[in-house]
C-alpha cells in the first residue's frame, strides 16, 4: 500500500518508521523544510526532554483530554523509549521523570531517526510542501509547491500546530485537513512566555527566582505553579510561567501574583528585618532585603513600596516595612498578553478530536486519512508531555489500522 505523509517531525518520522517496518508498505514522506526534525533539533534547550515519565492522560488538555488515552495505552514512555532504544539512543530519567537523550543533545534524537528512516520503502522528499490535498484515484491525490502530483491510498497529517514558527510551525496542517472536511479551534500558544506591565520589570532582565504563582481574573483563581521564574524585559518566563500561560493566554486581563519567598512566613521575614536595622543602623534601604532575594529583585521591591533606596534603615517606619514584606510575598504583574506563536512551544487547540477515532487516529469523515502530534486539539505540560504526544500518536497511527478493526472508539 502506498502511504503518504506529511510533515517529518516528531510524530511524522515515527508514523513512516512504523509504516514502512512491515516491508509491504512504500511510504512518501514529505518535509517542507530542508532537513527533518528541525524543531526537536530546539526542544528541551537544545538537550530534548523527549518524555516524562509521569505522562497519562491528566498531563494533557483539549476539548476531550482523555482522547490521548487510547494512544498512550498502546504506546506508553516505556514501549517509546523500548522504540527509541532498538534505534539506538541512550536515555536518561531526571528527578522529576524527565527524559534526555544520554548524549543531552537533541541532535542524537534526530540522528536515531533519521538513519531510521533510510530504509528501501521510504521516499524522503525534503524541501517539499505539501499545498493541497484532494481525494481521488485510490485515495488521496497531493500536490507541492512546484505543481508536482503525488498519489496515496492511505495519508498521514503530521503537519505539526502553529507553535514555534521560525523552527517550522505553522498553519498548513490546520488548512489541509480543513479543506479535507475536518474543523478547527480557535488556537492560541501555550508553554510560552508572558507580557506584563513592564514597569517594575525592566530592570531585572535576567534575574531568576524560585516563586509560587497565582494566576486570576478579578480574584478568582485561574491558575497556580510553582517553580523558576525568569524576568525579562518584556515580562516574565521560565518553567512555572509555562504551566500557568495556557490559562493566560485564553483569558484577558489576568493578574498574575508572585509570592517570591514561599518558604518563610510574613512575621518570620518582618522579624529577620528588625534584626538586619538593629545590627547594621548604618546601612541604606537598598540593602534591607540583600541575601534574601536577589540584590536587583531586592532593591525593585523595595522602590515598589514607594522607598527610596537612599533611605537610612532606621529612618523605616513600620508600614513601610510591612508594605516591603507583603510585596515579597505578593508581587502583583498585570498580563497584558503573551509572547505569542512564535515564543510558544505548542499550540493550545486544534482540529477537533472528535472527528477521529482515538483508538486509531483515523478520521471519522474521510476513510484512510489520519492525524497526528500537535494539529490535532491536544496540548500537553510542559517536561516531555508534548514529545510523548507525537511520538504516541505517531506511532499508532503508522500501525494504518482501520476504525472497525479497533476495539469500539471511545466516546469524545
Ligand atoms: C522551542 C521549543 C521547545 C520545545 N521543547 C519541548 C520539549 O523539550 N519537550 C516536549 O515534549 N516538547 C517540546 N516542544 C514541543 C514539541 O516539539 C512539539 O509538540 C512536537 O514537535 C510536535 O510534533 P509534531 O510531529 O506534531 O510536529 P513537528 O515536530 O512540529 O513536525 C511537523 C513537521 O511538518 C512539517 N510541515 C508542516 N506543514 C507541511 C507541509 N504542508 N508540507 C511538508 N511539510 C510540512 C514542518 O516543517 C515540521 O517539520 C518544544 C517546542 C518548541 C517550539
Amino acid at each position: 500500500m502506498r502511504i503518504a505523509i506529511i510533515g517529518a517531525g516528531a510524530s511524522g518520522m515515527t508514523a513512516a518508521i512504523t509504516a514502512a517496518a512491515s516491508g509491504t508498505n512504500e511510504v512518501l514522506l514529505f518535509e517542507r523544510q530542508a532537513r527533518v526534525g528541525r524543531k526537536l533539533l530546539a526542544t528541551g534547550n537544545g538537550r530534548c526532554n523527549l518524555t516524562n515519565r509521569q505522562a497519562a492522560p491528566g498531563r494533557y488538555h483539549g476539548s476531550t483530554p482523555d482522547f490521548v488515552r487510547p494512544a498512550l495505552d498502546a504506546f506508553p514512555v516505556d514501549s517509546t523509549l523500548d522504540f527509541f532504544q532498538t534505534l539506538g539512543l541512550y536515555t536518561v530519567t531526571e528527578p522529576g521523570g524527565r527524559v534526555y537523550p544520554y548524549s543531552d543533545q537533541a541532535n542524537s534524537v534526530v540522528d536515531v531517526l533519521r538513519f531510521a528512516l533510510s530504509r528501501r520503502n521510504i521516499q524522503l522528499k525534503t524541501g517539499t510542501e505539501i499545498t493541497s490535498v484532494k481525494r481521488g484515484g485510490q485515495g488521496f491525490r497531493l500536490k507541492d509547491q512546484n505543481g508536482a502530483c503525488y498519489e496515496a491510498e492511505r495519508l498521514i497529517v503530521a503537519c505539526g500546530g502553529a507553535a514555534g514558527t521560525k523552527l517550522g510551525g505553522g498553519l498548513s496542517g490546520y488548512q489541509l485537513l480543513r479543506s479535507l472536511g475536518h474543523h478547527c479551534t480557535k488556537l492560541y500558544p501555550s508553554l510560552v512566555q508572558l507580557k506584563t506591565d513592564p514597569e517594575l520589570v525592566r530592570g531585572l532582565k535576567g534575574v531568576r527566582a524560585n516563586a509560587a504563582l497565582r494566576l486570576s481574573l478579578r480574584g478568582a483563581l485561574l491558575a497556580e505553579a510553582r517553580g523558576e521564574v525568569q524576568f525579562t524585559d518584556y515580562g516574565v518566563s521560565g518553567p512555572a510561567v509555562f504551566d500557568l500561560s495556557r490559562a493566560a493566554a485564553t483569558t484577558e486581563n489576568c493578574e498574575l501574583n508572585l509570592n517570591l519567598l514561599p518558604d518563610y512566613r510574613e512575621e518570620d521575614l518582618l522579624s529577620a528585618l528588625c534584626i538586619r536595622i538593629s545590627r547594621f543602623p548604618a546601612l541604606e534601604a537598598g540593602d534591607l532585603l540583600t541575601g534574601i532575594l536577589h540584590n536587583r529583585l531586592g532593591r525593585m521591591l523595595v522602590s515598589a513600596c514607594g522607598v527610596r533606596l537612599n533611605t537610612p534603615l532606621t529612618s523605616l517606619n513600620w508600614k513601610q516595612l510591612n508594605d516591603v514584606v507583603e510585596r515579597c510575598h505578593a508581587l502583583s504583574l498585570t498580563v497584558t498578553g503573551t509572547m505569542g506563536m512564535e515564543g510558544a512551544q505548542v499550540t493550545a487547540g486544534g482540529i477537533v478530536t472528535g472527528e477521529f477515532d482515538p483508538a486509531t487516529l483515523q478520521s471519522r469523515i474521510v476513510p484512510g486519512l489520519y492525524a497526528t502530534g500537535e494539529v490535532l486539539d491536544v496540548d500537553g505540560d510542559c517536561g516531555g508531555f508534548n514529545l510523548q504526544w507525537a511520538w504516541s500518536s505517531g506511532l499508532l497511527a503508522g500501525q494504518l489500522k482501520s476504525n472497525h478493526e479497533a476495539r469500539p472508539a471511545q466516546q469524545t
